[in-house]
C-alpha cells in the first residue's frame, strides 16, 4: 500500500497535489477538513461543534477527527493506498494512526512537507477566501490564528515521522507541475 502523508500550513497547496496525486495512483483522499466541512453541509451535532472551532481558525479535539480516519479506513478495505490531507495535525493524532494502520497491517510509507513561507500562506489563504466561501478563509486574524495553531501543534508532527526515517521536504512555491514533479520523485524512492 502507498499511504502518503501531505504535510505543510494552510495554504501550502496539499488539496491541489492531492487531486493529482489521486489522478496518478489511484488513492483515496482524506482531508478531515473535508470530512468536517461536509458534517457542517448535513447539519449534524458533530458538524456544529466542529463549526464554531474551525470558524475561529482553531484545531477540533482530537478524538474527533481520529474517529472520522478510523471510520473511513473501515470503509476503504480494499483501497491501494491513502492521502492524508490535513491529518494528523497533532502528534497524538499521528500516533493513532500509527496504530489504526497497524492493526490493518499497514503503515505510513512517507510523510512529504510542502514548505512555504508564512507571508505567501497569507496571500494565498485571502486570495482562496474570495471563491471558496469559507470563512476560515476570508479574515486575516482567523488566518493568522490557524498559522500560529499549525506552528504551535502541527510542526511537531514532522519530528515524529522524522523518528521513522520517513520525513521529506519539498519548496511548496512554484508552479503546480514543478511541485507535482517534486512531489513524484520523493514518491518513486519509498514506494
Ligand atoms: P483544512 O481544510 O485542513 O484547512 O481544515 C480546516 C479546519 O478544520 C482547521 O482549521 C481545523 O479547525 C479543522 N481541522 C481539519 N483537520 C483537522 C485535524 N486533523 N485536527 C484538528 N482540526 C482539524
Amino acid at each position: 500500500m502507498l499511504n502518503l502523508v501531505l504535510f505543510g500550513p494552510p495554504g501550502a497547496g496539499k488539496g491541489t497535489q492531492s487531486q493529482k496525486l489521486i489522478e496518478k495512483f489511484g488513492l483515496i483522499h482524506l482531508s478531515t477538513g473535508d470530512l468536517l466541512r461536509g458534517e457542517i453541509t448535513q447539519g449534524t451535532e458533530l458538524g456544529l461543534e466542529a463549526k464554531k472551532l474551525m470558524d475561529d481558525g482553531k484545531l477540533v479535539p482530537d478524538a474527533v477527527v481520529i474517529g472520522m480516519i478510523s471510520n473511513k479506513l473501515d470503509a476503504n478495505k480494499d483501497a491501494k493506498g491513502f492521502i492524508f490531507d490535513g491529518f494528523p495535525r497533532t502528534v497524538a493524532q499521528a500516533e493513532a494512526l500509527d496504530s489504526l494502520l497497524l492493526s490493518k497491517q499497514s503503515a505510513i510509507s512517507v510523510m512529504i512537507a510542502l514548505e512555504v513561507n508564512d507571508a505567501e500562506l497569507e496571500q494565498r489563504l485571502l486570495l482562496r477566501g474570495k471563491s471558496s466561501g469559507r470563512l476560515d478563509d476570508a479574515n486575516p486574524e482567523v488566518i493568522r490564528k490557524r498559522i500560529k495553531e499549525y506552528n504551535d501543534k502541527t510542526a511537531p508532527v514532522a519530528g515524529f515521522y522524522q523518528g521513522q526515517n520517513k520525513y521529506t521536504s519539498i519548496n511548496g512555491i512554484g508552479s503546480v507541475e514543478d511541485i507535482f514533479t517534486s512531489i513524484n520523485s520523493v514518491i518513486a524512492t519509498y514506494k
